[in-house]
């Protein structure tokens, strides 16, 4: 295995340098190559098809909900993005601005989409008159751009693709319900799906999306303790409908403002997967995600009969699965260490011996568990095997995050525990903002979210020591 030994060697140990390992999974999974323009990326052929996979099963579950997919303009109007105070002093210092076509100067700049929030809303301030327009359950894929200052591929990047749902309602209770909603779709999707266990809450003032009454987000926790906001839900009330005159005649003929969400989900998740499952033979995907779930290698394929009977193995098995061939003229080893690099759920080996014993090697990419299994059955333990993989990573990621969850009443503990044992940390606070930012300061732990479940830990701020509002969990975040 002198092969595989070469290949491997070529990623850092996660344990000793978790940027550089996350660094080095990225390009050797072949997911992305960096761009031309700083904090772009190229995502390549294996990196999309996860996000195809990403795409496909969360518009089934938007349809599902009742949403209708749309497209709107990559550019909005200065004018336009200036409509709603909060959100254009949010979004400011990270858009990127159109000032010419061609050589001429526009007449008015236009700036490109950070999150379509404007254009919906123009568009909705015209399409909805009457309450039987309502509701409006509108989402669009497309790619957004936002002028980060430090970025990573898939975390945190200056384009990126996403989704954002943008919904308009009758009433106050169906917004907040739609925000719920939806925040319950990203989570059901991130822990059956990608295999990711989340923390459902509120964020604080402070954290809020620029011009929300409310946002809701799903936090995980990264595999170095480092937590990642997965996807995010805002409640927007009548704020922009006010601002960008979005009014309805109900069923006594009275005007009323509309009542909005939004909510968004991007190619971070891709990022989440690698720094939740990977391990230091690269990539671990979780079988729902998977582009291909198994991997076939002929062993000794020159030999008379074992491609033929890879090929054959292939046919049944695609019935079950997402399932590929690798015929290339490499050495078995040498695929061995590739396909684990890009977290293949299952290898499946076949030899002549395996042939003529009517078997099939079956090899699990989290545990590294061998199976030997008969060729009759074949589709059966496949199926199982599938299966068992993907409720056991998201045990396994849960146990983790379990295991990285403390808590503090003291601000002393609280630095202790953000410093020396990365992970969540659940403390008290008492709703001041001032409090959040002297904690960020002096220990670099971020309010992460105040979680839908709460629990009354003390009594007291853990920053001030005045009567506590809320429990809200910490972390150092990516
Ligand atoms: P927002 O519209 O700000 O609520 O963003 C929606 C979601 O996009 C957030 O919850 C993040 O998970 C994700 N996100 C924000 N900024 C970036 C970025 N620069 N690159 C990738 N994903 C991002
Ligand atoms: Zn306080």
């Amino acid at each position: 295995m002198a092969g595989k030994q070469k290949f491997v060697s070529e990623i850092t140990d996660m344990d000793k340098d978790f940027a550089q390992w996350y660094t080095d999974v990225v390009k050797k999974a072949e997911l992305v190559d960096y761009a031309s323009v700083k904090g772009c990326m190229i995502i390549k052929p294996y990196g999309y098809a996860i996000w195809e996979l990403i795409q496909q099963q969360l518009d089934k579950r938007f349809k599902e909900t009742g949403h209708v997919n749309v497209y709107m303009p990559m550019f909005i109007p200065e004018s336009l993005l200036e409509k709603e105070k909060d959100h254009v002093e949010g979004f400011a210092p990270e858009v990127a601005w159109v000032t010419h076509g061609g050589k001429e100067q526009l007449a008015e700049r236009l700036c490109v989409r950070p999150t379509s929030e404007t254009l919906f809303c123009d568009h909705y301030a015209k399409e909805i008159q009457s309450h039987r327009d309502l509701p409006k359950l509108y989402n669009q894929w497309c790619s957004v751009v936002r002028w980060e200052k430090t970025t990573r591929p898939f975390l945190r990047t200056t384009e990126f693709l996403w989704q954002e749902g943008h919904t308009a309602h009758a009433t106050a209770e169906e917004a907040e319900e739609e925000t719920v909603r939806m925040l319950n779709v990203y989570s059901e999707f991130c822990e059956n799906v990608l295999a990711i266990p989340v923390v459902k809450g509120q964020k604080t003032e402070k954290e809020k999306f620029a011009g929300a009454k409310a946002t809701y987000t799903i936090e995980s926790l990264m595999h170095d303790g480092k937590a990642l906001q997965s996807g995010t839900s805002h409640n927007f009330g009548d704020g922009f409908a006010k601002a960008f005159g979005i009014q309805y005649t109900d069923k006594n003929n009275q005007l009323q403002y509309v009542h909005q969400t939004s909510w968004g989900m991007t190619t971070r998740l891709i990022g989440a997967l690698i720094m939740v499952h990977g391990d230091n033979s690269g990539l671990v995907l979780p079988p729902a995600i998977a582009p291909v779930q198994v991997m076939i290698i002929p062993v000794a394929q020159h030999k008379e009969g074992v491609l033929d009977k890879a090929y054959e193995l292939k046919a049944k098995l695609q019935e079950v699965g997402r399932i590929k061939v690798d015929d290339s003229d490499k050495s078995p080893g040498w695929k061995f260490s590739e396909h684990e690099m890009k977290g293949v759920p299952v290898r499946l080996e076949i030899g002549p011996k395996d042939i003529e014993a009517n078997q099939a090697v079956l090899a699990r990419r989290d545990t590294g568990e061998k199976v030997v299994v008969s060729l009759d059955h074949i589709q059966e333990e496949v199926t199982k095997l599938l299966t068992a993989m993907q409720k056991e990573m998201l045990e396994k990621a849960r146990n983790h995050r379990e295991a990285h969850t403390y808590s503090a009443t003291t601000m002393e503990e609280f630095t202790k525990t953000v410093e020396e044992t990365p992970g969540f940390v659940k403390a008290m606070w008492c709703g001041d903002e001032a409090c959040e930012n002297k904690i960020k300061e002096e220990t670099g732990a971020t309010s992460r979210c105040m979680p839908f479940e709460q629990e009354e830990i003390a009594k007291t701020c853990i920053c001030c020591g005045k009567p506590a509002k809320k429990m809200v969990y910490w972390g150092k975040a990516y």
